[in-house]
């Protein structure tokens, strides 16, 4: 279940509109600005002469990038990417803590007995279930949201929203959640009456499918539901971007912008979708902020996802972890419900009342498995940027953007940390793929 939440996730980030009257463009990116230039960060400024004046050597021309970078904004970044391990302890705690309250004093059951009566069927009463216990999980856990998602946000100066309005787009988001989690359990527990005590396969199936699914949706029914993507204005980047496109047979006749400045100050871009929905898109910070090179050498990136057909690859790559994880649920619900009965009212695997204790061992499963998932994403990344480097022959453009993205990920992490905790490579890794790329070249 935590790989529905995970995609969610990663559909959702980028995310979210203001329930409130929108402000327009111009004010959104006035106040991004400002919230920018008042968090503190900066790096060096240079010019072409500068980088024409780095040295050949790979290395070398990395570390003086690098140092572009000021002690303070290096140690602050650091803080703020570091804490972010520690998220994952913490909601992996939060979750177990909501499965304890919920199945002790047999509280899952008596919301399943309700669930019965409201809904008159299974296939109801499990979408009800499922819909009310994200909800449940949401209160319980609101005051972990509320830092992570907006005083942390707010702390570090990326944050462009009021308090108000991140509630409002969270209680938007996690009704999206309540409706697809409500599918996906009855669907789940469907399987689980059919299949026996073979319904983990069948669940490994099934859930693929789901993501499939979900994948293919999002750009199209959830991701519009948090900001608005408009056309990019004729110009020079668009001009660009869409000769990158053609010259790889990506069949797209426009580029698209959406507003996150509405959110945050972070500059980003992004390909979604699947089989006829995938599409690239950068976000209104990059197009704004940041130059043409930087633009070139970011979206040349995204376009490498889509050409490989990263999405695609990522869920076959998932395919195996997900059938381990559903395994391992099948072994350790057995135990758990064998030995709990008593206590949580629940006995038996299809009873949709045990789906917080499910949830529970499937998180505990996927973020012990977060260095391997962040591994199929980091080597993606990395195959996005060689394929970028080559499309847009930008290795100082994509340099210099690799030093804005400081704003929010760890610069020079140790070879370790790096493994577990990134799901993209290092600033340094691919500050110095740039560097290698101008080296052997022999580009400017
Ligand atoms: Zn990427």
């Amino acid at each position: 279940m935590r790989t529905w939440l995970i995609a969610t996730a990663l559909t959702l980030c980028l995310n979210s509109a203001t329930l409130a009257q929108p402000p327009t463009a111009e004010e959104q990116t006035r106040k991004a600005d400002a919230t920018a230039q008042a968090s503190g960060f900066k790096i060096r400024p240079v010019d072409d002469a500068w980088r024409a004046a780095l040295p050949r050597n790979a290395q070398a021309a990395t570390q003086a990038y690098l140092d572009r970078l000021p002690a303070e904004v290096q140690a602050r970044s650091d803080a703020y990417y570091t804490g972010g391990y520690w998220l994952i302890l913490w909601e992996l705690l939060f979750g177990l803590a909501v499965t304890a309250i919920l199945m002790s004093g047999r509280r899952a059951a008596r919301l399943r007995d309700w669930a019965q009566r409201v809904g008159r069927g299974p296939v109801r009463r499990d979408m009800l279930f499922g819909g009310a216990y994200v909800l449940a999980s949401a209160v319980l856990t609101l005051p972990l949201a509320i830092y992570s998602g907006w005083w942390r946000e707010q702390a570090y100066g990326m944050s462009t929203q009021t308090f108000l309005a991140w509630l409002g787009e969270t209680a938007l988001s996690q009704a999206v959640d309540m409706l697809m989690m409500g599918i996906v359990v009855a669907g789940l527990y469907a399987v689980i009456r059919r299949a026996g005590e073979r319904w983990w396969i069948w669940g490994t199936g099934g859930s693929i499918a789901a993501l499939v699914v979900l994948v293919a949706i999002s750009p199209v029914l959830i991701q519009p539901l948090f900001n608005t993507y408009q056309p990019v204005e004729d110009g020079t980047v668009k001009t660009a971007v869409l000769q990158m496109a053609h010259a790889n047979g990506v069949p797209v006749d426009n580029v698209y912008t959406f507003d996150a400045s509405r959110q945050t100050t972070r500059i980003s871009a992004n390909v979604s979708g699947l089989l006829g929905t995938a599409a690239v898109r950068l976000n209104d910070n990059l197009l704004r902020r940041t130059s043409e090179a930087e633009i070139r050498a970011v979206m040349s990136h995204e376009l490498g996802h889509y050409v490989m057909n990263h999405m695609a690859k990522n869920i076959a790559l998932l395919t195996p972890l997900i059938f381990v994880g559903f395994a391992v649920v099948a072994w350790a619900m057995k135990r758990l419900l064998a030995r709990l009965a008593g206590a949580t009212g629940v006995s038996r695997i299809d009873d949709v009342a045990g789906l917080p204790m499910l949830v529970a061992v499937l998180s505990v499963f996927f973020t012990l498995a977060t260095p391997i998932n962040h591994s199929i994403t980091r080597l993606q990344e990395i195959e996005a940027d060689r394929f970028g480097l080559n499309l847009s022959r930008e290795p100082h453009g994509f340099a210099e953007a690799q030093l804005r993205l400081v704003e929010y990920r760890k610069a020079d992490p140790g070879a370790l940390e790096e493994f577990i905790f990134f799901h993209h490579p290092s600033t340094r890794h691919r500050i110095h793929d740039a560097m290698r790329w101008r080296e052997a070249m022999g580009t400017p």
